[in-house]
This record gives C-alpha cells, sequence and structure tokens, in this order.
C-alpha cells in the first residue's frame, strides 16, 4: 500500500465532512468530537488497567484514527495544513529536548 502523507489523508477526510452552515458549529464539532474520540481512547486503556479487558488493538487502532479525523477536520476549521502542525509540533519537541526524549518511553 501507498504511504499517505497528511496533506493527502487531510483532503480525504475532508470528503467525509458534513456541511456547517456557521463556522461556530464546525469549530463546536471539531473540538467536542475531537475529545470525544480521545476519550475513547482513554476508555480503552482505562478499562485495560483497570484489569477489565486487555487492549483490543484493532479497536485501539479505528479510535486513533477517529482523532486523527477530527484532527484533520480541526485543521480545515482553522485554515492550518496538518503538514505545518505536524512540523511546527517537532520543530517545539526539538527545542524542549535538544538531546531526544530522554526519561520517557518504553526501553
Ligand atoms: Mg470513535
Amino acid at each position: 500500500m501507498e504511504e499517505l502523507g497528511f496533506n493527502d489523508y487531510q483532503v480525504l477526510a475532508s470528503k467525509t465532512r458534513k456541511e456547517f452552515d456557521e463556522i461556530k458549529d464546525m469549530q463546536a464539532d471539531v473540538g467536542l468530537g475531537l475529545a470525544g474520540e480521545a476519550g475513547e481512547v482513554a476508555d480503552i486503556i482505562k478499562k485495560h488497567l483497570a484489569g477489565a479487558k486487555l487492549i483490543d488493538f484493532e479497536h485501539l487502532k479505528e479510535e486513533l484514527g477517529d482523532v486523527l479525523w477530527y484532527i484533520a477536520e480541526a485543521c480545515d476549521c482553522f485554515g492550518f495544513s496538518m503538514q505545518e502542525v505536524a512540523q511546527k509540533n517537532i520543530e517545539k519537541l526539538k527545542k524542549r529536548h535538544p538531546n531526544g526524549f530522554g526519561g520517557y518511553g518504553i526501553r
């Protein structure tokens, strides 16, 4: 499968968007939708850590994809490209952690 870049993803995601009469309605939808989908990711992890369920990785992947879709929509809503947001984030991380991420992550 050919790799899908941020900009291509953003264009494809926008084709599945519903139309809004007012920009504030779209802003509300992307803000609440992003929080809701992030909550679904958190719930999968919470249930796993509580011992109630093993992580269903396919479900987790699907919910992370839903978060990504709302990120694409938020970028469109505010006039950003996902590429520029990703680039800005990496620049911030490089400034904050010039020697890498020692102390974080799984070793
Ligand atoms: Mg979802």
